[in-house]
């Protein structure tokens, strides 16, 4: 397949300092995008930028908790790149393993303010953007396996990642009528700082409890494989896909694993 699928394109990535976000700021630069990597992790992000080449990236701080800080890095985009093609709007965080019996709502409000209300204000930000200037954009959002099913995180974190797709789904049909796609994706386990450091793991036990349990075998889920989903949004190979939401699971979520062909003494 061609390496240039974003040719000339402009992506602004949040949560691109680390993670799933790097690794599609690098994708995307490849295919010839230029790419805003936005982040609160300054360093880091600059460094990524440094990586990927100055004439390809650059980087800027946004808190998407700070809805002027959104509109602002919008508006760096335009000003630096003249246009804004495609939003990957993927920073997010877990938030503590409590049980709902114990949840500090503050906890849930941060986590809220983070991964929905944070994304909404991108969407709304980078729509405005797309709509006043007839640009046929892309917005992608991240959303979970915890989006699909409960049990497989924290209570605010799960709510949060169900509300991801709820608003996928609004925006979707709202954006549609200007030619605005927008979609989500829902990883699996993927070893990245965020569920490293929340269940206290090595990357190599992470990875090993996503292969236990994915159906599928042989392939050990990396966060190239998400961003590879994110190029598929964000190219014109996904022209007629609006309100989507691709789970990247190793088919995790469409089986409860109760019945054994092998072994049916169970049932
Ligand atoms: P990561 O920790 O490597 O990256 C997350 C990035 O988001 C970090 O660089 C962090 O600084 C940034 N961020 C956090 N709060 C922010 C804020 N307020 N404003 C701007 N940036 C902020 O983790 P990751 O796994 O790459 O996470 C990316 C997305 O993937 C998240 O939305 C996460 O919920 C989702 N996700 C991850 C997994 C997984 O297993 N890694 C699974 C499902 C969904």
């Amino acid at each position: 397949m061609s390496n240039s699928r974003l040719q000339g394109k402009v992506a602004l990535i949040t949560g691109a300092a680390s993670g799933i976000g790097e690794e599609a700021a690098r994708l995307f630069a490849e295919n010839g995008a230029f790419v805003v990597v936005a982040d609160i992790q300054d360093d880091l992000g600059q460094k990524v930028v440094a990586s990927i080449g100055l004439d390809k990236a650059s980087y800027q701080h946004c808190d998407v908790k700070n809805e002027n800080q959104v509109e602002e890095v919008v508006n760096f985009t335009l000003q630096k790149y003249g246009t804004l093609d495609i939003l990957f709007s993927n920073a997010g965080v877990m938030g503590p393993l409590t049980s709902i019996l114990d949840l500090d709502l503050a906890q849930l409000d941060n986590t809220i303010a983070i991964n929905i209300r944070g994304v909404t204000a991108t969407i709304k930000h980078a729509g405005r953007a797309m709509v006043a200037r007839k640009i046929r954009g892309s917005i992608i959002c991240t959303a979970s396996v915890a989006a699909c099913l409960g049990g497989v995180g924290p209570t605010a974190y799960t709510a949060s990642k169900h509300a991801v797709v709820g608003l996928v789904r609004s925006t979707s049909t709202e954006l549609g009528a200007h030619g605005i796609r927008v979609n989500c994706i829902s990883p699996f386990g993927v070893a990245t700082p965020l569920p490293c450091s929340a269940y206290n793991m090595e990357a190599s036990q992470l990875e090993a409890n996503s292969c236990a349990m994915a159906n599928l075998k042989g392939v050990v889920l990396k966060p190239k494989h998400i961003a590879e989903a994110a190029l598929f949004f964000a190219s014109d190979e996904s022209a007629f896909i609006s309100g989507h939401n691709l789970v990247v699971d190793g088919g995790f979520t469409v089986s409860s694993h109760t019945y054994n062909p092998d072994d049916v003494s169970g049932m």
